[in-house]
């Protein structure tokens, strides 16, 4: 017979195991589950300095694990098993993971997003070896050296502005021939003396040695290639919620976020969405963690409003 949990969360990320510990601190039976390893992608993150109370920062494994563990000390529980499928309507809810079938008076969906890929060959391997996806996490290695960041959106812009601060030089490559970005990028970008702009263009090949070295781009009104040497790439073409799972029972918005306020309370009552997962304005781990603390809050109201 399947145990029912009070709670049962799906993503170990920092959303995930932040409502873990406050979940088990508030003596809810919990459990995590989780298709990988702790962490998210928290844990591909070898250096984060933006997380308050580490002087000289962390790695994201290590913190991953001290998450876990933390919330582990309050008698968390851990599964490695992936979710498959979902009946959040049901009373109490079902998960049916890989690993089995879990019941859970509330579920926290905290399965996080990714930024969107190029699609290009060995894109994945490069990933963390020139080719990075958040400029403000991993800007700050490419001090004094050139990176070009694929992108026309507000965050492209504001990568390609962020970096600018940073970096020597920085080429911004665009499919089409001005920013969709809001106007105020334009003037700071078109101002800043180390921002160079391929327009109509993309990236049609990644060179490396043990690291990227350069981009092959493509003018796409002439076809022609030319070859741009560059220390790193940020792919800055949107975000994708990993939000499959649950497209035919949450409420989404049009880019496949879950909807949900600062209350982390969905369309569907007693499931709560945490972290990147959500409708929010800044992705990061302190609000993913934020999340997870207010999810629980809310599930102690939803659990004991039903009795
Ligand atoms: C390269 C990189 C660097 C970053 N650096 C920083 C930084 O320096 N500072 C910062 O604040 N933020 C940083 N971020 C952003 C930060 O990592 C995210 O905002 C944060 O991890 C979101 O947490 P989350 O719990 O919502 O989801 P995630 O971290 O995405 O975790 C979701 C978890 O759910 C699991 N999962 C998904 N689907 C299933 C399923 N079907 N079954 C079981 N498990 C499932 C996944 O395996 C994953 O472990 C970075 C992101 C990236 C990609």
């Amino acid at each position: 017979m399947a145990k029912v949990y009070d709670m049962v969360i799906i993503g170990g990320g920092p959303g995930g195991y932040t409502a873990a510990l406050y979940a088990a601190r508030a003596g809810l039976r919990v459990v995590v589950l989780e298709k990988l390893s702790a962490g998210g992608q928290m844990a591909l993150t070898h250096q984060i300095d933006n997380y308050p109370g580490f002087v000289e920062g962390i790695d994201g494994f290590t913190l991953a694990e001290n998450m876990q563990q933390q919330a582990e000390r309050f008698g968390a529980e851990t599964e490695l098993a992936e979710v498959l499928s979902l009946d959040l309507q049901a009373d109490p809810k079902m998960i049916e993971t890989s690993e089995g079938i879990f019941y859970g008076k509330t579920v926290v969906y905290a399965a996080g997003a990714g930024p969107r890929e190029l699609g290009l060959p060995k894109e994945q391997e490069l990933t963390g070896r020139g080719v990075n996806y958040c400029a403000a996490c991993d800007g700050m290695f490419y001090r004094g050296k050139t990176v070009v960041v694929v992108g026309g959106g507000n965050s492209a812009a504001a990568d390609a502005l962020l970096l600018s601060r940073i970096a020597k030089k920085v080429i911004l490559v665009h499919r089409r021939d001005t920013l969709r970005a809001t106007k105020v990028y334009h003037k700071s970008l078109t101002e800043a003396e180390n921002v160079e702009f391929r327009w109509n263009s993309a990236v049609a090949e990644l060179r490396y040695g043990e690291k990227l070295n350069a981009v092959v781009l493509q003018d796409l009104q002439t076809g022609e290639k030319s070859v741009v040497e560059c220390d790193g790439l940020f792919v800055s073409i949107g975000r994708k919620p990993a939000t499959e799972l649950v497209r035919d029972q949450l409420a989404l918005d049009q880019s496949g976020y879950v909807i949900a306020d600062e209350s982390t309370r969905t369309s569907i009552p007693g499931v709560f969405a945490v972290g990147d997962v959500r409708t929010k304005v800044l992705r990061q781990i302190l609000t993913a963690a934020a999340d997870g603390a207010m999810a629980v809050h809310y599930a102690e109201e939803y659990l004991s409003e039903k009795g």
